[in-house]
């Protein structure tokens, strides 16, 4: 056994400008949705548009307690209900198809490309019936799906694209443009706990739709058709409101706000060090019997959310053997993600077989997910290194 500490799969890095907002909020009074949320959303909203192409139109942002809310608010804006198909990734969390049941609609599951690990688009026309409504992409690991060929069949078929750009802050496609500004239906990050930036738990939608935006606005609270910040600080009786649907509950408070504000400051220096830390690892395990993640193409941006490696065909040792290899040497390490096609779940109700999803099914089988994060220090780069080394070797 190693001596060291042991060496967690991932960790928030959460500063003392975090800590201090937090207090301030909670010495303010104000707990729930109103200053601080709304700053976070305007702060997403400039974050983005300083990336714009110059003829685009700017985004709107809508905090929201999670991803998942973020994506079910989303599909219910867009009408999506029973009788409805939705294709997404089988190699995804099983958020990205729960929301697709949310809503009475059914999930269309898509084997993804080999080297990516993202929606295969060949396979996505394919999948395309009389009852298809919407495709969902995920921007695995942080590296961009291939967006505008997504985009083209949308066009052609009539669909809506929800991106779940869980992993995607910051990601951009080849031509520079941000996830957040391809002018999609809508697109959601998550800031939950283990993710590129946090606020615990969280998660921001951005469209350009103003109808999607109103009616997300207004599902993320009761139905209400005013959010608590305006119903008591407006001019209008602070006791009124109108009830004009059965909403949801999935507004962000100001005390997960109040660290938002600040890790959205901090997104583009995390995402530097954790390409720093994934380009040490290409080198350090360039020649050993391991598959390495497909990189970004020069002028793209990953954001490197997670780094999966994928035992090559010819390694010495299988996968299990591998992470309790690890283990043993203090490395703490994860598997993203058993598809849903295995799930017991999703493969009852929909009759998912492996051998409809041999891409999915095959890296399923020889991947591990390594520690990739911003307040790892070179040190516990080399460990991870090291312990990987020393297990490849059979020692
Ligand atoms: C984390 C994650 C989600 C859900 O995010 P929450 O904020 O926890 O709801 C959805 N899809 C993918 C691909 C994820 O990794």
């Amino acid at each position: 056994m190693s001596e060291l500490p042991f060496l967690p799969f991932a960790l928030p890095e959460i500063g003392e400008e975090e800590v201090q907002e937090v207090a301030q909020c909670l010495r303010s009074g104000w707990l729930t949705t109103g200053p601080k949320t709304r700053q976070f959303e305007t702060d997403f909203e400039a974050m983005l548009a300083n990336q714009l192409n110059t003829d685009q139109e700017p985004v709107s942002a809508i905090a929201v307690n999670s991803a998942t809310a973020g994506l079910h608010l989303a599909l219910e804006a867009l009408g999506i209900g029973p009788g409805d198909e939705v294709i997404v990734p089988t190699h995804t969390f099983t958020a990205t198809a729960e929301v697709v049941r949310y809503m009475g609609a059914d999930p269309v599951f898509v084997d993804v490309l080999p080297d990516s690990l993202n929606l295969n688009p060949v396979l996505v026309e394919k999948a395309i019936t009389p009852k298809t409504r919407m495709i969902m992409p995920v921007h695995f690991a942080g590296l961009a799906a291939p967006m505008h060929e997504i985009m083209q069949i949308a066009k052609t078929h009539g669909l809506k694209v929800v991106e779940d750009a869980a992993h995607a802050l910051p990601t951009s496609l080849h031509d520079g443009q941000w996830i957040g500004n391809l002018g999609t239906d809508a697109t959601v990050f998550s800031f939950y706990a283990n993710k590129t930036m946090t606020t615990g738990e969280g998660g921001m939608l951005v469209s350009r739709n103003p109808d999607l935006i109103k009616r997300v606005k207004t599902m993320r609270l009761h139905g209400i058709n005013r959010d608590v910040f305006d119903r008591f600080t407006s001019k209008a009786p602070s006791w009124y409101y109108e009830v004009v649907a059965p909403g949801f509950k999935y507004n962000l408070t100001d005390i997960a706000s109040a660290i938002g504000i600040h890790q959205l400051q901090k997104a583009a220096g995390f995402q530097k060090r954790r390409q720093a830390i994934a380009q040490y690892y290409h080198r350090e395990l360039a020649n050993l019997p391991v598959v390495l993640p497909q990189v970004a193409d020069a002028d793209a941006l990953h954001s490197w959310h997670l780094y999966v490696l994928r035992l090559a065909d010819n390694c010495p040792i299988d996968r299990d053997t591998f992470v309790d290899q690890l283990y043993a040497q203090g490395i703490g390490c994860s598997v993203h993600y058993i598809p849903l096609h295995l799930q017991p779940y999703w493969r009852d109700t929909y009759n998912l077989r492996a051998e409809h999803f041999p891409v999915s099914q095959h890296a399923y089988e020889r991947m591990v997910s390594i520690p990739l994060y911003s307040k790892m220090t070179d040190i516990d780069a080399e460990r991870v290194v090291n312990a990987i080394k020393k297990a490849l070797s059979g020692a």
